[in-house]
């Protein structure tokens, strides 16, 4: 049986070394695709909501590799249907 403890990456207590390792990773990849939106403009918590959605079909690594893709193809400020996710900022040629 392996201790518990509590996260060092998230506000997680009493978590398994399964936990600590995963979240770590996890954490890195969703941080990595945050910093690169913020590049062009992009809020993090957008960049984080569509990396999240990449990782229901992809790993933690391939959400932040489709993440950068999606950045260098221009992504425009409107994901979905909320306009409330409507952002300013960056690049408006379009
Ligand atoms: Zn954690």
């Amino acid at each position: 049986m392996s201790t518990r403890q509590d996260c060092p990456t998230c506000p997680s207590r009493d978590v398994t070394d399964t936990h600590i390792g995963r979240c770590r990773f996890v954490t890195t990849e969703r941080t990595s695709a945050e910093q690169y939106g913020a590049t062009q403009g992009i809020p993090a918590v957008a960049t984080a909501d569509a990396w999240a959605h990449l990782g229901h079909v992809a790993t933690p690594q391939d959400a932040t590799r489709i993440i950068r893709q999606i950045v260098d193809l221009g992504w425009r400020p409107v994901i979905g249907k909320d306009p409330g996710r409507l952002w300013t900022g960056g690049d408006d040629r379009g």
